[in-house]
C-alpha cells in the first residue's frame, strides 16, 4: 500500500495510525512541517482498515444544528481563562463532576501542542484556551476507546476533522461520549510553532513556559498574545506582529486540506459546536463583550440536553442565519493566497529567519497601523480605568 488517502486532502487526524493494530503506521513530520502517516511496508498486512477508517475516504455523518445560542459561563474565572465565552470549561466541569474524563489540546513540557486527557477540575487550565496550532492526536483516540469500554463518560474536543477521525475510529455510537468541535479557521503546523517558540527563547534568553494566543488581561476578548517565561517574566505581544500568528491570519501557513475543508459547513460531526460571537454587538446592542461571548450550536439531542442542564451557562437563542453571517467558516473554507504554495515549497529549505523575513513579516505601514491601534486601545482602557 502506498497511500492511505489523497495527500492534499489528508487532515493528519491520525485515524489511520490509531486503527492500525500492527503498528505499521507512524505519524511523521513531512517536508511542509505537518504530521502525515507513513506506512512501514514490512509491518503492513494490507488489511485495508486504515483506508476504511480515514474520514477523507469515508466521511463521518453530519447533522444540521437543532439549536443555536449566544452563550457564556457565569463562572467568571473560567470565562476569563478561556478564549471565548468559556462554554468549554462549563461543559468539561459538568462531565468531570460526573466522574468523566475530558480530552483537548494542551502544551507539553516543550510547548508542543498535543491532545491530552484530564480527570480533575484542577487540570482544566491545561486544556482551556485556543492554541492555533494543529495538535498531535497521539494516543487520544485509543485512550478514548479504553475509557468508553470501561463505562466512563468522555468529553472529547477537537477540530472537526479530529472529531470525524475519532468517530470513524470508534465505529459505533456511545451514549457516554460527548463531542465538541469548533468553527475552524484552519491550522498551521506544530513544527512551525516550535520555530516561533525557539525564536522567543533566543530573544528573551529564557525558556518559554506558556503562550496564550488570546490573553484577555489587557484588552478583553480578542487576539492578544501573552508569553510566560521560565523566570516568570510576562510579555504581552501585539498578535498581528507575532510572525507565526501573522502567517495564520493571512492564511499562508495552514495545512493544504484547510483550503478545501469538508467541515466548513453547517452540517456538523459533533454534538456541540463552539465558536466566537464576534459580531454580537450588531445583533444585541449594548452587550458587554470584554469577558468573552460565544456563539454555539447544539447539533444533537444529547448536546442540547447537556447544555440546558448546566446551571452556570447563560444561553440566549439565536438564529442559524445569524450564526452563518457571523461565522464565514460555516459555509466556506479559507481562501488560499498565492504565497501559500511557495511558503510550503521552500519550508524545509529555509531557516526561521528566512521564512520570517520572506513570508511572516507585515509591511512597515501595517506594523505602524497595528502599533498605533494598540496604543489607542491602551489609552482608551486607561481612560476607562481612571
Ligand atoms: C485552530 C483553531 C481555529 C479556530 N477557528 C475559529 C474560527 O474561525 N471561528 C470561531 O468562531 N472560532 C474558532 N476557533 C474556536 C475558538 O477559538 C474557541 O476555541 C472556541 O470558541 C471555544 O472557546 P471557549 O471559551 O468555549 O473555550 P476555551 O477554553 O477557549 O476552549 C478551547 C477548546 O478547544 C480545544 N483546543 C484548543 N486548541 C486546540 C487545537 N489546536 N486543536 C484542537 N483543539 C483545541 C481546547 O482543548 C478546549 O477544549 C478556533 C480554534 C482553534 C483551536
Amino acid at each position: 500500500m502506498e497511500e492511505i488517502c489523497n495527500t492534499e486532502q489528508c487532515t493528519g487526524c491520525a485515524a489511520c495510525y490509531s486503527s492500525c493494530s500492527h503498528g505499521a503506521i507512524s505519524m511523521v513530520v513531512a517536508k511542509d512541517g505537518f504530521l502525515r502517516p507513513v506506512i512501514d511496508k514490512e509491518k503492513c498486512v494490507n488489511c485495508g482498515l486504515c483506508i476504511a477508517t480515514c474520514p477523507v475516504n469515508k466521511p463521518a455523518p453530519k447533522t444540521e444544528p437543532i439549536g443555536t445560542y449566544m452563550a457564556w459561563t457565569g463562572n467568571e474565572s473560567q470565562r476569563i481563562a478561556s478564549s471565548s465565552g468559556g462554554v468549554f470549561p462549563a461543559i468539561a466541569t459538568a462531565i468531570l463532576q460526573q466522574g468523566g474524563v475530558v480530552f483537548g489540546a494542551a502544551y507539553d513540557e516543550h510547548m508542543n501542542v498535543r491532545h491530552s486527557c484530564i480527570e480533575s477540575i484542577d487540570e482544566l487550565p491545561l486544556l482551556q484556551s485556543s492554541k492555533y496550532v494543529q495538535s498531535d492526536i497521539h494516543e487520544a483516540y485509543r485512550k478514548t476507546n479504553a475509557f468508553l469500554s470501561q463505562g466512563r463518560r468522555v468529553y472529547f474536543v477537537g477540530t472537526p476533522c479530529q472529531v470525524a477521525g475519532l468517530k470513524n475510529f470508534l465505529r459505533k455510537e456511545y451514549e457516554t461520549l460527548l463531542t465538541s468541535d469548533f468553527v475552524c479557521h484552519g491550522c498551521p503546523s506544530n513544527d512551525l510553532f516550535q520555530k516561533q517558540i525557539h525564536a522567543f527563547e533566543e530573544r528573551y534568553h529564557s525558556r518559554v513556559k506558556n503562550f496564550s494566543f488570546r490573553s484577555k488581561k489587557r484588552f478583553g476578548q480578542g487576539y492578544d498574545c501573552e508569553l510566560l517565561l521560565d523566570d516568570n517574566r510576562r510579555r504581552f505581544l501585539n498578535a498581528e506582529l507575532v510572525p507565526y500568528f501573522y502567517g495564520f491570519w493571512k492564511n499562508i501557513t495552514l495545512r493544504d486540506c484547510c483550503y478545501q475543508c469538508q467541515y466548513a459547513t453547517t452540517g456538523r460531526v459533533s454534538d456541540i459546536t463552539l465558536g466566537d460571537f464576534w459580531t454580537v454587538k450588531r445583533y444585541h446592542k449594548g452587550t458587554k463583550t470584554s469577558k468573552g461571548i460565544s456563539l454555539i450550536m447544539a447539533n444533537t439531542q444529547k448536546g442540547e440536553e447537556i447544555l440546558s442542564a448546566i446551571p452556570e451557562l447563560v444561553l440566549i437563542p439565536e438564529s442559524l442565519d445569524v450564526a452563518i453571517k457571523s461565522q464565514g467558516h460555516l459555509n466556506h473554507s479559507v481562501k488560499m493566497p498565492t504565497s501559500h504554495q511557495t511558503f510550503m515549497d521552500s519550508y524545509s529549505e529555509l531557516s526561521w529567519e528566512e521564512l520570517r523575513k520572506s513570508y511572516l513579516t507585515p509591511s512597515t505601514s501595517y506594523q505602524q497601523k497595528m502599533r498605533l491601534r494598540n496604543i489607542v486601545k491602551i489609552l482608551t482602557l486607561y481612560k476607562l480605568w481612571k
